[in-house]
């Protein structure tokens, strides 16, 4: 009994053990210090949205160097590095370069001390708060090991920086730019996302939908004002709004599958200036998060339905009906498409060992690499969350210690051997079971 149970523990330990050490992987640590210090430079000189200027032009450098064809300033800031490798499948892998206004605060020795004007014309702090500095780094690293691995592999391998995700428009510019017609359409397009509460040295991979439907929606809820101690003689807004807003907290409870998911949050209620002053119109400004285009759909004809039921039944006359405004564009969920993402976790547990590939929870955050993916006829995608956070600074979290800061903190601090060397080595076993020789 007791031996049987040893040898149970001796085979679950030697699972949880990563492969021998791969021709792959000792590549991948050689390469290090070279990584290492292209991410220290990514991380000590951020770029904003579409300013990623000096960024695209570092990364572009580094590309062109290993001989891949860089089509520099493309749907903006961005950049399309292409290596043509004789017949085979095309794959492209995304990553975003911007930075976000946040002012550091890791005590890093390398931390960003950079200043930047945002769009409002106010200077702010800028840091690489979202891992794009890393995702730009893993990007560099494939390609010196795709480069290296040539004899290899066969088909087209593309490589884009993309600007501006964090404003939900990068994507949507370079695919407007004609990333599909002017290069070779893709049969699968890959990414990761730093996570900030994966170990690094681990893969996390969610099969379906990963990341959320963003709608934003304004509403516009006009008043008859007047007299606070008067009320009898106006229409107030700021009670309509109230009851706007609970009503709203119906779609999703009494109208949608419990199994399905989505969020309706009113971010925002603005009305009024004055005590005794009944105001003439309220604003309210909304996040609708969804999976599936049906719900979806759904939601955003229910908030319609719900504001202009409210106002009928608040006895509002119809020159005050309340405005619905739906953001025309959004950023579209993302859906990591099952046959794919089942077929790179087998090969990049090759590389990292089954213990460190996981399964992780999607999540109602939004991101633009979905777009590539949504492209009639869709092309089979995935992104994968790259472990980012020291395993030690895990554990103290698990154990009720200090909560781990979340992406876009000024406190996020990735560790970067680790998780950059698991990126690499992760995203290059990928591109080589995509454009591998069978042997
Ligand atoms: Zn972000
Ligand atoms: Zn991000």
């Amino acid at each position: 009994m007791k031996r049987t149970l040893l040898a149970l523990m001796a085979a679950l330990a030697f699972s949880l053990q990563p492969a021998a050490a791969s021709d792959l992987r000792e590549a991948v640590a050689k390469d290090y210090d070279y990584l290492f210090s292209l991410y220290k430079h990514l991380h000590t000189h951020p770029e904003l949205s579409f300013k990623e200027v000096e960024t695209a032009k570092r990364i572009g450098d580094e590309l062109e160097m290993l001989g891949f064809d860089v089509t520099r300033g493309f749907g903006g800031t961005g950049l399309v590095a292409v290596m043509r490798n004789e017949e085979g499948p095309t794959l492209l892998v995304r990553a975003d370069m911007d930075a976000l206004p946040v002012a550091e605060q890791t005590g890093l020795a390398y931390a960003s001390t950079v200043k930047s004007v945002e769009q409002t014309g106010q200077t702010v702090s800028v840091m690489h708060a979202c891992g794009h500095d890393v995702h730009m780094s893993v990007l560099v690293g494939t390609a010196r090991r795709m480069e290296a691995l040539r004899e290899s592999w066969s088909g087209t391998l593309i490589l884009i920086g993309q600007p501006a995700e964090e404003r939900g428009a990068g994507a949507r510019q370079m695919l407007d730019a004609g990333l599909f017609e002017k290069f070779p359409r893709p049969d699968y397009n890959l990414a990761l996302h730093v996570s900030p509460t994966l170990e690094a040295g681990k893969m996390g991979f969610v099969s379906g939908y990963g990341f959320a439907n963003v709608d934003s929606v304004d509403i516009y809820v006009k008043g008859i004002g007047g007299h606070g101690a008067y009320p009898h003689m106006t229409k107030d807004p700021v009670v309509l709004g109230s009851q706007i807003v609970l009503a709203l907290q119906t779609l999703m409870s009494r109208e949608i599958s419990p199994l399905e998911a989505g969020v309706v949050t009113v971010g925002a209620f603005q009305a009024g200036a004055k005590h005794n002053v009944i105001s003439d119109g309220a604003h309210l400004q909304l996040t609708v998060r969804t999976y599936s285009d049906e719900t979806r759909a759904h939601l955003l004809q229910g908030i319609k339905r719900i504001v202009e039921g409210q106002a009928l039944s608040f006895g509002m006359p119809e020159t005050h009906m309340p405005e619905v405004k739906i953001k025309e564009t959004y950023t579209p969920s993302l859906y990591n498409h099952p046959d794919l993402t089942a077929r790179m976790k087998v090969a990049i547990a090759g590389e990292i060992g089954d213990g460190n590939v996981v399964d992780v929870s999607p999540v109602m955050g939004g991101e633009d690499f979905a777009r590539y993916g949504r492209q009639a006829p869709k092309i089979p995608s995935l992104m994968m969350r790259l472990g980012a956070v020291d395993p030690v600074v895990v554990k103290v979290a698990q154990d009720g210690g200090a909560a781990l800061p979340s992406l876009h903190s000024s406190r996020f601090a990735p560790l970067p051997e680790l998780t950059l060397k698991t990126g690499v080595a992760s995203m290059t076993a990928a591109a080589m079971d995509i454009l591998g020789k069978d042997e």
